[in-house]
Formats: structure tokens, sequence, C-alpha cells
């Protein structure tokens, strides 16, 4: 029997400029393409997951295109290391193709994926493909993990006008699929999972969005974001590719949002141990109140200031929210209710289309102060006259909570200058106490 090699997907559901996958279907072998339905993942989530559920409609199109050139996508639901048993239980390989994912699970389940590989002589080949640079290309001189934004990206961009952004034609070589046996890939309901009802926004990158992003971006109520944060979660989007276009624009403020993901990639991959803990480690002896019946009302979106309620019921409804908004619900939740960012995070986690691990603790922590480059403490959002400030004519408002009437509202849980004057003196206590 001749050797194959295989494709295992990952964060990277997409069939044009793929690395890893060109890598492997240039490599002379026939490829295998595989992606494995993660038990140590699924069996934690809810049953009706929209993420899923776009997962799965990915990789219905990766299968229609390889069966298109004769092959098909193979499915596994188990943990990693039973579905690379039964492939090399059933296939000679040569090797095992991927693209790098820099999380801590991700970062074990490789390392254990590897060895196995090793023991029974086969290759594990990883690539860069999910970020322009990875952890130590972009460090201070000293060879450092930076921890400030600003520099960060100063030298991130500085690196990047010396490389050419080269793409990988990987769309391209799919006669290198190999011929099997054509079965469907699982169906949600093989999984367990049941149909979410939310939609996945459509995604706009087009030079006009990012041209007028900067005039735009703070407005929750304008369409003047990319809605590109699920697919640079899984890949669907090339990351390559969305920097290409934000490179085209004159205005770098779009390419700027998509360093702070780097950032926040960078030091996940230094820090894994900020997933729990606080970067900055004062932070962990704050008395927070974590008050369950003010947590059910946060979640809920009936905090009775009408901006707060909007994002939450946005987010409930629809799996986004507003990045402004997003930092006036976190920072309410960890200020104006006292509530442990982990909570807030953990919520978020669950809902948000666009969850990224690194991208969610980074953006907790920076809106609950304890985190790398973080706000500072002391500033606590007015959650009123930010509705000045961004949602001037209160569209957004209306659209989320269609009953707000300025003058009977329901009335706020907490008023603003005593929960504001309770924060600074908690966070002083803490901040203290040495
Ligand atoms: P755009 O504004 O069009 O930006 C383009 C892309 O740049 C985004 O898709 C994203 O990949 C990246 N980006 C933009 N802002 C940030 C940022 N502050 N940090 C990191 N990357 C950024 N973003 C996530 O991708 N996943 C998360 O889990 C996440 N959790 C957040 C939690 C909180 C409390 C806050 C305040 C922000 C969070 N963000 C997160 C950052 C930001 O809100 C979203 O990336 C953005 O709102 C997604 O909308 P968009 O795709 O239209 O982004």
């Amino acid at each position: 029997m001749d050797k194959i090699s295989i494709f295992w997907f990952r964060r990277d559901l997409r069939i044009d400029d793929n690395h890893g996958l060109l890598e492997a279907l240039q490599s002379g072998r026939k490829i295998l393409p595989i992606f494995i339905f993660d038990k140590n993942i699924l069996d934690k989530l809810p049953k009706k997951d929209a993420r899923l559920e776009f997962i799965h409609s990915r990789l219905s199109l990766l299968h229609k295109t390889f069966q298109e050139k004769g092959g098909n996508l193979s499915t596994f639901y188990s943990t990693p290391i039973e579905a690379f048993e039964t492939l090399t239980e059933k296939f000679a390989i040569e090797n095992v193709y991927t693209n790098k994912d820099y999380e801590p699970y991700a970062l074990d389940r490789d390392h254990n994926i590897e060895e196995f590989l090793f023991s029974k002589g086969i290759g594990f080949k990883s690539f860069k493909d999910h970020v322009i640079f990875e952890e130590k290309e972009v460090v201070k001189d000293d060879g450092n993990p930076y921890k400030v934004y600003t520099p960060y990206s100063k030298k991130w961009l500085a690196k990047f006008k010396t490389i050419p952004l080269n793409l990988f034609p990987s769309e391209e070589h799919l006669d290198q699929i190999f011929t099997s046996e054509s079965k469907g890939i699982h169906s949600m309901s093989e999984l367990g999972f049941e149909p979410s009802g939310i939609k996945i926004p459509d995604y706009d990158v087009s030079q006009q969005i990012i041209d007028e992003y900067e005039a735009k971006r703070n407005f929750p109520a304008v369409k003047g974001t990319s809605k590109l944060g699920l697919h640079l979660r899984f890949g669907s989007y090339s990351t390559r590719k969305a920097v290409q276009e934000a490179n085209k624009s004159e205005n770098i403020t779009f390419l700027k949002e998509l360093i702070w993901r780097e950032f926040f990639i960078q030091i996940l991959w230094h820090y894994p141990h900020t997933v729990k803990d606080s970067f900055k480690p004062q932070y962990d002896r704050i008395e927070w109140r974590n008050n369950e019946e003010d947590f059910k009302r946060w979640c809920e979106g009936k905090t009775g200031y009408p901006l707060v309620d909007a994002g939450m019921r946005e987010l409930n409804k629809t799996g986004f929210m507003h990045n402004r908004v997003r930092m006036l619900v976190g920072s309410f939740l960890c200020k104006h209710l006292l509530i442990d960012w982990r909570w807030g995070e953990a919520y978020f986690a669950e809902k948000l289309l666009d969850f990224e691990l690194s991208s969610n603790v980074g953006n907790w922590q920076w809106v609950a102060g304890c985190g790398v480059d973080a706000a500072p403490y002391f500033r606590i959002f007015n959650p009123t006259t930010q509705i000045k400030k961004f949602d001037k004519e209160l569209k957004y408002i209306k659209k989320w909570v269609p009953e707000f009437q300025e003058l009977t509202y329901a009335k706020e849980m907490v008023d603003h200058k005593f929960a504001r004057e309770r924060c600074l003196t908690t966070y002083k206590n803490a901040l203290n106490a040495d």
C-alpha cells in the first residue's frame, strides 16, 4: 500500500491561502484531509451552539470541494489521540500536516499527538498560518516579550514593512487529494447538537469599511466594523488576506486592530497563567462582591442602564456585541457591580460567536484594569454619558431594548456615584494591601 499523508484542519477552515494545506499538497504524497470533533471540547459546550453549527457548515463546504476532486473530508468524533490511533491502524502514513495553534490546550494536545506519531515513525509538521508574526518574532531588542501594545505595534509594523506578504495558493493543488470511499461528515444530531437559531452575520472587508473604519467604528448603531472576528477565529478568512486588505488603505486604524489580535495571542503564549490569574497579581486581592442575583440581571440585560442592557441583549440574541459596548458592559460588571472579571469572561466565552481565548481574556483584564497595558482602574465608564457620546439618537438602544422610554425605563440597579466610590475604595484596599 502506498503511503499517504494527512492534513488536519483545526482553526483554518478554508481551501484558499492555507499554508499547511499547501505544504501537504506539494509533498508528493496523496493527502487525506481530516477534522476531529474533539470530545474534550464538544462535551463541554451547550447543546445549541452556533459556533459548532458554523464549523459544521464550513466542513460541509470543504467536503463538497474535496468530493469534486474524487476524495472527501474524513471527520472523527473522539479525542484527538483516539482519532490518530484509528488512522494509524488503517493507513500507512508518512506525515501529518497541520497549522499551528497557540492556545495552551492546543499546545499540549499537539505535543502529545506529535509524540504518539513519533512512536509510530510518522512525522508531525506544523506551520504558521493563524498570524503574521508568532510569539518570538516581535519581541523587545533584549528578547523579552512586549507587555504594552503601542511599542509592540510599532515593532510589528516596522517588521511587516521588511517582509513580503506571500499567500499560499493551496486551492490550486487539490488534485493531490486522496481518493477514498466517500462517507459523509458527521451530522449535527450525530454529534448531539440542535439548531441554535442564531444567524451568522455577513462579514465585510471592503475598502469602504476599512477606509471609514476610524470614523465609524465607535458607534454601535452604524455598520462600521468588519464582523471578521469569527472568521479569523476559525480561519474561514485568511489572516494574511485580511492584513493585505487592511494595508491597502491609507488609514491604518483597521490594521492596528488586527495587530491587537496578535498582541493578545503572543501575550497568552508567553503568559498562559493569565487564563485564570490576573496579569497584575495584586488585582487578585480585590474583594469581589460576586452577587449572583446582580450577575443574572447583567446577563439578561436588566440592569436599568439602557446601553448596558442593549449590549447584553444583542449578545444573547445574536452572539455578537459591538466593541464599544463590550467595553462598557465589561466595565459595568467589574466596577459597578464588583463581579470578578472571570465571570464575565466565561459568559462571553459561552455566547460570543467570535470568542477567542486570547482576545477575550486580554480584553476582560483590560476592562477590569488587571491586565497588560490595561485601562487605569480609576477610569470608570459612566453608563449614562456613554449614551450621549456613542448612541446620541438612541438608535442602538431602541433596537435592542424596544420598551425603552427615557422617563419610564426600569430603575437603575445601582446608583452610578455610589458604585463608583465603592469601586475606588475596594480597588484601593486591594492595591494598597502590602
Ligand atoms: P473589527 O472592529 O472589524 O476589527 C477587526 C478584527 O480585529 C476583529 O475581528 C478582531 O479579530 C480584531 N480586533 C479588533 N479589536 C480587537 C481587540 N480589542 N482585541 C483583539 N482583537 C481585536 N475579540 C475577539 O475576537 N474575540 C473575543 O473573544 C473578544 N472578547 C472581547 C471581550 C471584551 C470585554 C472586549 C472589550 C473586547 C473583546 N474582543 C474580542 C475585541 C473586539 O470587541 C472584537 O474583536 C470586535 O468587536 C469584533 O468585531 P469585528 O469583527 O466587527 O471587529
